[in-house]
């Protein structure tokens, strides 16, 4: 578990060239195309894109398709499939449908591969990628949740390099001593505590999804939105955490931190906090993976520190935020459990988001997966990715029934 410098500077060692996008379509994918344009109109390295996916947005993915001429396009959704090859007819661009068609794309030659699709699916194409050597920019924080272990065995062996895109994650990356681990005495993930983070549960009880995707210092896709209104996406995090960097989760802490300007912090032995800051904007953190190990230009807004002026921290509220107690039970048990509760909450959001269960019942349906499946009953291992896959379908079908009889009552 864990990853080191070695692995975060991959065999490849020079700067990418040649560029796949798993899920283009969505927040992450559209920032990271933005800075390839800002980088493209600097005359900066000529950059190939290969390829480019999307779930089931033909329209967002041809007309990126006709801007960024990628080798190859694709829909997860297989009924997708005619309408995409009628959206880029004539561009000499080859096109694929089906889950099969995302691995494929995350198969093809490219160098820097960004994993941006949400949720669970993204694992199998970005493992594909991960197993031919690529370096990997990982927003997609679901795949190390779900099968952490086996990721990051993956690419250590194959050598590629693991970039976290996550903003907190990039920011403990870009600080963190890989040297001397050892010297390390804290991880502090930073959380804005979302839109209901001055609450009460009753005020909860009757939260829209409009209200819950309103994010008050990001702009994000609609799952990781209701996620971050949870907490249970500070609670995912954790368990990201806990695979990326070579520390006992028991020290990663989380501290609420309303501006999002400190996007995380690492404690060392004799007291030093380190930090990297920055505005709430995705395009950092990924110009900082395409660029790795140098720096690139960013179109994002620079702190303007007086503009700021007050720096907040509460530490979190797990009776409010229980999503964050469960995250943290799930990490100790591991094994399977960390599967279980994604794929639970998974279900529950997007419940949720077509208005079939309320607000609370999501992190309540998480935790009655998370009990059938025995979280109390210590380390189970997790060595494959069919324990994975096992355990995600075992856990949806769970959830599935409780959104049923919430949704019934
Ligand atoms: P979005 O919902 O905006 O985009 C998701 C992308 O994945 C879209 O391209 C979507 O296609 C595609 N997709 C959805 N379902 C599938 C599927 N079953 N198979 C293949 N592709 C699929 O998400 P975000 O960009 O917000 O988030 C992406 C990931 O990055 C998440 O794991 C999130 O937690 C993480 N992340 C996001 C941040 C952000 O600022 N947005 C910050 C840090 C991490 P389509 O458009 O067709 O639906």
């Amino acid at each position: 578990m864990g990853s080191d410098q070695s692995m975060a500077r991959g065999a490849n060692g020079a700067r990418a060239r040649k560029i796949t996008i798993l899920g283009s379509t969505g927040s992450v994918g559209v920032s990271t195309l933005d800075l390839l344009e800002f980088a493209a109109s600097r005359g900066e390295a000529e950059i190939e894109i290969e390829a480019l996916t999307a779930n089931t947005n033909v329209e967002a993915l041809a007309e990126q398709a006709k801007k960024f001429r990628p080798k190859f396009v694709a829909v997860a959704d297989e009924t997708m499939g005619d309408a995409l090859r009628a959206a880029v007819a004539g561009l000499d661009i080859e096109t694929g449908a089906g889950p099969a068609a995302i691995e494929e794309a995350a198969s093809r030659d490219a160098d820097w591969v960004m994993a941006a699709i949400v949720g669970a699916a993204g694992l199998k194409p970005t493992l594909k990628a991960a197993m031919r050597g690529a370096d990997i920019a990982l927003a997609n924080k679901e795949c190390l949740v779900c099968a952490g272990d086996v990721v990051t065995a993956a690419i250590r062996k194959a050598g590629g390099a693991l970039l976290p895109v996550d903003s907190e994650h990039n920011a403990i990356f870009q600080v963190f001593d890989y040297e001397r681990p050892e010297r390390v005495s804290r991880l502090i993930l930073t959380a804005s505590g979302g839109p209901f983070r001055t609450w009460t549960r009753d005020q909860m009880v009757e939260v829209t999804p409009a209200q819950a995707v309103a994010h008050p210092n990001w702009d994000m896709g609609a799952k990781i939105s209701v996620d971050s209104a949870t907490m249970m996406n500070k609670g995912l995090e954790l368990i990201e955490a806990a695979h990326l960097f070579p520390v006992d989760h028991e020290m990663i802490e989380i501290l609420v931190h309303p501006q999002s300007v400190i996007h995380s912090m690492v404690e060392y032995v004799d007291g030093s906090v380190l930090a990297q800051l920055g505005t709430p904007d995705m395009r950092t953190p990924i110009a900082s993976t395409l660029a790795w190990p140098d720096r690139t230009p960013s179109p994002s807004a620079k702190l303007n520190f007086a503009e700021v002026a007050k720096l907040t921290f509460e530490a979190p509220d797990l009776d409010r935020f229980p999503a964050l107690r469960l995250a943290r039970e799930a990490v100790r048990a591991g094994g399977i459990i960390p599967a279980s509760l994604n794929a639970a909450n998974e279900v529950a959001v997007a419940a949720f988001l077509g208005g079939a269960i309320k607000f609370l019942d999501i992190a309540a349906i998480t935790e009655q997966v998370l009990d059938r499946v025995g979280r109390h009953n210590g380390p189970a291992s997790l060595t494959t990715l069919e324990e994975a896959v096992n355990a995600d379908l075992q856990a949806r079908r769970m959830a599935e029934e409780y959104v049923a009889s919430k949704a019934a009552a």
